[in-house]
């Protein structure tokens, strides 16, 4: 990675099955490009379901990504690993599934288009987002200038 290039950081989940398989699948998938780098992985931890609460509960963790690729193109590249993993749509919003990778960090980049909002709308209460972001980067900050350590410390419980 040159200097110029921002900080990609990408939210990986799941709650079904081999958890912990799938989310590595869905790293080599998105490594084997040859233009996208998985370049650090968080340690990867049980958390409670949020939303819809009847479910198992998740791994998640998150990683650093090095790649040119522009936020929506990475977006698609990361549907569509989701489908190639046999996530499908149509349960419950916040249900179980196989995968979820969602794109939480683009460096400095705010985007508000449709179907793309980064940063992530709702990582800020996150815990499962927030920590695994501080343990890559302790450092880390928002495009607003906000430390995500700072967040994390604001959050309830
Ligand atoms: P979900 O998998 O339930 O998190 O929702 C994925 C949908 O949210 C996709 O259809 C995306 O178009 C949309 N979306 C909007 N912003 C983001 C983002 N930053 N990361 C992932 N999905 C996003």
């Amino acid at each position: 990675m040159t200097a110029a290039q921002p900080g990609v950081y990408i939210g990986l989940g799941s709650n079904l099955g081999d958890r912990r398989g799938m989310i590595q699948r869905a790293l080599a998938e998105l490594d084997s490009a040859p233009d996208v780098v998985v370049a650090a992985v968080s340690s990867l931890q049980e958390t409670e379901p949020c939303g819809y609460r009847a479910q198992p509960t998740f791994l998640n963790g998150a990683a650093r990504l090095e790649t040119p690729c522009e936020p929506r193109d990475l977006l698609e590249r990361l549907l569509s690993i989701e489908r190639a993993l046999g996530r499908t749509r149509g349960g419950p919003r916040f249900g179980p599934r196989l995968i979820d990778l969602d794109l939480l960090l683009y460096g400095a980049r705010v985007i508000h288009e449709p179907g793309l909002t980064v940063p992530h709308p709702r990582m800020h209460e996150r815990r499962f987002v927030l920590e695994p972001l501080v343990e890559l980067d302790p450092d880390l900050t928002l495009p607003d200038g906000t430390r995500v350590h700072d967040l994390l410390q604001a959050l309830p419980g």
